[in-house]
């Protein structure tokens, strides 16, 4: 840690000026929480989240399909953190129907080989875990099973948000997991500053004190912070794995509208694998009915603080919104923490 004392006394002799930079990363906030990041940090540099946690960004609608599959007597099987989140009427722990947690995909699989009955693995994540779905898909699981795709891309939310440019950032905080996998080429689009950093203390506080940098220069580059697991072309066998058996579609996130490209649907030949097409269950659109405000902390306009039902009518025990059910959902870590907008 003498290292990162080190750091942050750079970043407190270089920071001159209001800077707001922006993680995308559920990983990213839970190990600036643990480790009290923030509090070493100058008042003038702010961290805020974006959307960064992918339970938290699925939209109602996507919960009111699974759940759908739950009423048409499947299986349906996720991680656990999917299964508190709620939707229209309850969540997938309530439904009282045959809901399983699962490791990961090849388990659900493994479910299906099981049983006669279907089997519906209800697939989130970023590019960190449609690559292993889609390997899994190429070993051509049995005709009983097939999965809700329910996958994210991250640069085109982070496109929306700089021409939304409603949050004031100066620069972002990559997200190391999922750069592992797509290296951070497709980033260079981005004409603002940006850090690849990796979870330590160390090395978030390296990967600010780069963001600072770049800042008081004036520049806009892409800095890697985590060389050790990222390079700037990714993992391509990976990534030619997912493209092989997902296609990029428009998709809503919890608290963005429908963003172009920025989901990952299976491709004509996977169809037989296509919950949505073997069920015939559309995506709707939910409006909103709660004074949860997840949709602006995933925008990093707002924390989980500023919402009035913080820590009083939502807790973990009790949430109301995705942000209080997952491990990387901000207002859970917040609440855990019991951290305080500063
Ligand atoms: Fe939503 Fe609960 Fe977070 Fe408020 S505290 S934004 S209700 S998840």
């Amino acid at each position: 840690m003498a290292v990162g004392k080190e750091i942050a006394r750079k970043i407190h002799d270089l920071v001159d000026r209001d800077m707001t930079f922006m993680h995308i990363c559920g990983t990213h906030e839970a190990a600036i929480a643990r480790h009290g990041i923030r509090s070493v940090l100058p008042e003038q540099l702010k961290i805020v989240m974006g959307p960064g946690c992918p339970v938290c960004i699925t939209p109602q609608g996507e919960i009111d399909a699974a759940l759908e599959l739950v009423d048409r007597d499947c299986i349906v099987a996720t991680y656990g953190d999917l299964l508190r989140v709620p939707g229209s009427r309850g969540s997938l722990e309530s439904s009282g129907g045959d809901v399983r947690v699962v490791q990961g995909v090849h388990k659900a699989v493994d479910i299906a080989r099981s049983t006669e009955k279907e089997v519906v693995f209800v697939s989130v994540g970023f590019e960190t875990t449609a690559p292993t779905v889609a390997a899994t898909l190429l070993t051509r699981p049995p005709d009983n099973f097939s999965i809700l795709s329910c996958h994210r891309l991250v640069p085109p939310a982070m496109k929306w948000l700089l021409e939304q440019g409603e949050a004031s950032l100066h620069g972002f905080m990559l997200p190391g997991h999922v750069c592992t996998v797509t290296g951070y080429a497709d980033y260079e689009q981005f004409p603002v500053p940006q850090v690849v950093a990796g979870f330590e203390p160390d090395d978030i506080l390296l990967g600010l004190l780069m963001l600072v940098q770049q800042v008081r220069e004036g520049a806009h580059r892409i800095d890697n912070a985590y060389p050790r697991a990222v390079c700037r072309e990714g993992n391509r066998k990976a990534m030619d794995l997912m493209y092989q058996v997902f296609e990029p579609s428009d998709v809503e996130w919890r608290g963005f509208p429908v963003i172009p490209g920025s989901g990952l649907k299976l491709r004509p030949e996977f169809s037989m694998y296509d919950a949505q097409i073997k069920f015939g269950i559309e995506f709707k659109h939910v409006d909103k009915h709660t004074a949860c405000i997840c949709d602006k902390v995933l925008r990093g306009i707002a924390q989980p603080d500023d919402c009035k039902l913080f820590g009083k009518v939502c807790t973990p025990r009790t949430p109301v919104g995705p942000c209080m059910v997952s491990h990387e959902g901000a207002c859970k870590i917040w609440h855990t923490y019991q951290l305080k907008k500063a």
